[in-house]
């Protein structure tokens, strides 16, 4: 997988707008959040984009991946979670 943030992921040109790019909603200003929960933990990093100017092409990614990463040292954020089978009231 290509690393580089200056590429077009769809039509192969170096024609990613610079700049922080984001994604919002019009009536807040919140950034987009990437949540990852499992095991009762919760992680969050920004999600951030790049636009093509040739083509239009968007893509996502995250700059702190491995901030998504759950290890025995994070609090469940419910402090009563517990494993339980999944049900089908869950989706
Ligand atoms: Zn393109």
């Amino acid at each position: 997988m290509s690393n580089d943030r200056d590429t077009c992921g769809k039509c192969g040109e170096k024609s990613i707008i610079k700049g922080d790019i984001g994604l919002r909603t019009s009536r807040d200003k919140e950034l987009i959040m990437v949540v990852r929960q499992d095991h009762g933990v919760e992680k969050s990093v920004p999600l951030q984009t790049s636009v093509c100017c040739q083509c239009g092409f968007v893509d996502f990614y995250v700059q702190d991946p491995i901030h998504l990463k759950i290890s025995t040292e994070d609090k469940p954020i419910n402090p009563d979670f517990q494993q339980r089978p999944l049900l089908d009231a869950d989706f």
